[in-house]
């Protein structure tokens, strides 16, 4: 996909930026994101929230983080999506992005082209440590990028991974705190076993 196609700025209109906070589970990643859409909203400005369908693990129109602290959404099936349900809106909050389509980067270059604050939060890595979904991507394109860290259920480290205590070996298994535990890389890979 080029995205050349999508770099002409209208004139007169302010130039809009991609964020991007990642990490593991239990980060804060989805605090984060509505610390920022709540200043955005104290400001004023027009602000929309969007999460993918498959996310239901609570209100289904309601951003809600682990410590309860929510911020009203929508739920949509395809990134494309938002550009249809976000034209008068300022800021865009995207969240559990790692879930959505490949084409939610291109989708973030046209709000941001067109002048939208873009903040979009997910999980960096995946159960296994691989880059998860359109978060790599983004990374590489955004303006600023904010890695959250847990902390090592083990040894109270910082943690950068999600360790599956679940058997589970499907790749999108919805975070719930039974199946998943944050851990530093040293207690990931067991380093200290070998
Ligand atoms: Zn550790």
């Amino acid at each position: 996909m080029l995205f050349s196609e999508h770099n002409f700025i209208q004139k007169n209109s302010y130039a809009g930026s991609i964020e991007v906070i990642c990490g593991s589970m239990f980060s804060g990643k989805t605090e984060e994101l509505i610390r920022r859409m709540k200043r955005a909203q104290f400001a004023k400005l027009p602000i929309e929230i969007f999460k993918p369908a498959m996310d239901i693990r609570y209100d289904d129109h309601t951003v809600v983080s682990h410590d309860s602290n929510s911020i009203p959404s929508t739920s949509i099936v395809h990134s494309s999506a938002i550009l249809l349900l976000s034209a008068e809106t300022k800021v865009v909050g995207i969240d559990e992005a790692q879930f959505f389509d490949d084409e939610l980067p291109n989708v973030c270059v046209q709000l941001a082209n067109k002048g939208v604050r873009v903040i979009v939060a997910g999980l960096d890595m995946d159960y296994k440590g691989l880059p998860f979904g359109p978060i790599p991507s983004l990374m590489a394109m955004a303006e600023h990028v904010t890695k959250v860290h847990a902390v090592c259920v083990q040894c109270g480290a910082p943690a950068a991974y999600s360790y599956r205590i679940d058997a589970s070996q499907d790749r999108i298994l919805l975070g719930e705190k039974n199946s998943y535990e944050p851990r530093c890389r040293a207690c990931y890979f067991r380093l200290s076993d070998t």
